[in-house]
């Protein structure tokens, strides 16, 4: 059989635009379907839409490409193009080169996401179904943006659920080791090859702008800095000082590359490698302005309970020590932990440190992170803004 039929009443999430088809929706699926685009037919024999099958994951067997009769090899082309012109209209400015070209669910795309640094692109593919078609995707790449080079750096639990392994490959052109970027006119040194990710946390960009324009004359600390993005913002806009903290030496290396980048050598900057639950815990904070964005503490549901655990813990010794009138942005990017739940975490944590906070500004969604309303898993980033007294 060359197509996927689904069992009676597991069409209408199809035809909502969810992405996933979960094991249980199939009533027949192709015997040879690992990460083939397939038709996927309603029980009355309907064609609903193409999706990459595989049977071999555990949950998630189809990821839907293309609904009714679109192709979806023409659906692929199309999607890309719609993703780089949304991004032309809401995203680049003088001064912001740099952004996520494709986000998977959330530009329609499940599996492949996109990051372009200047003229170079860096792709990282999560689907062993987005694998297979890796050429078609480079072509159109190159048709629709002309880069100069595609480096692919897909890594990640989720590839070994799809029997894929990590991959760190030049896909067209050449890649220099080091990338510089630009984002609202600020620089920053970029490692394609080694660096976290596909390079650097493009998803926080308007969040670093909000504390930029309203930080000045603050003392910031800025834990769990990777290469120093909330530091540099904060010292362009005008903090006294800035000390920025991670547990990795290569991040804070790279935060002392950015502030010479951005001319920032002379500016008042500490540095710290350490480990950031140890840190709060044990030393005093004389700070009033405090960035905390961890990496996601809750990676499976399996985390939950220790994830939370971990964000109340770093936002109760944040807010016990942090100087009066202060201000705390506080950060979560598990998607397991939806955003009324970290609010309340936050707010017990408040509590038991004895503060009032006040919520003045939020941040999740940013046009080239943008957001399938049909598709709500693809949500995970949460960014609070708190005023404390
Ligand atoms: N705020 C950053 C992105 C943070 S990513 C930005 O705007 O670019 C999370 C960072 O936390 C990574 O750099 C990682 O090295 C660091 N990290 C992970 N566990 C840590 C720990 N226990 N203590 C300190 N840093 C940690």
């Amino acid at each position: 059989m060359k197509q996927a039929i689904l069992k009676k009443g597991r069409e209408e999430s199809v035809l909502k635009g969810h992405h996933w088809i979960f094991s249980g929706a199939f009533d027949q699926v192709p015997e040879k379907a690992e990460g083939g685009l397939f038709p996927i037919m309603s029980s009355t024999g309907e064609l609903l839409a193409h999706a990459f099958l595989n049977t071999s994951t555990r949950t998630i067997w189809g990821r839907i490409l293309s609904l009714g009769t679109e192709e979806p090899i023409a659906a692929l082309q199309r999607l890309i193009s719609s993703a780089v012109e949304r991004r032309k209209l809401y995203v680049e400015a003088p001064g912001t080169t740099s952004y996520r070209l494709i986000h998977g669910e959330g530009d329609r795309l499940p599996g492949l996401i996109v990051d372009k640094y200047g003229d170079y692109l860096v792709v990282q593919i999560h689907t062993l179904g987005m694998d297979k078609i890796k050429d078609k995707i480079v072509d159109f790449l190159v048709q629709i943006v002309s880069p100069k080079g595609i480096l692919e750096k897909s890594s990640g639990p989720s590839r070994r659920e799809e029997g894929l392994k990590d991959e760190t490959k030049v896909l067209y052109g050449n890649v220099p080791a080091e990338l510089i970027m630009e984002e609202n006119g600020h620089r920053f040194s970029v490692d394609p090859y080694q660096g976290q990710k596909t390079g650097f946390f493009l998803d926080q960009r308007e969040l670093r702008k909000w504390l930029q324009d309203h930080v000045k004359g603050r003392n910031l600390l800025n834990v769990f800095s990777y290469s120093g993005g909330f530091t540099v913002y904060g010292l362009k806009g005008g903090a006294k000082s800035a000390t920025s903290l991670d547990a990795s030496a290569k991040a804070i290396e790279l935060v002392e590359k950015n502030l010479v980048l951005n001319g920032l050598q002379a500016a008042s900057h500490t540095s710290i490698v350490a480990d950031a639950f140890n840190f709060l815990n044990e030393n005093p904070l004389p700070y009033d302005a405090i960035v905390l964005d961890p990496p996601a503490l809750i990676k499976k549901k399996h985390d939950f309970t220790a994830g939370c655990r971990g964000y109340f813990e770093i936002n109760r010794q944040a807010l016990e020590k942090i100087a009066p009138n202060s201000l705390l942005i506080t950060c979560s990017c598990s998607h397991h932990l939806e955003e009324s739940l970290f609010l309340k975490i936050v707010q017990d944590a408040a509590r038991k440190a004895g503060r009032t906070i006040t919520l003045l500004h939020k941040h999740s969604i940013q046009p080239d992170h943008p957001f399938n309303p049909a598709h709500p898993e693809s949500d995970y980033l949460k960014g609070l803004v708190f005023a404390v007294d």
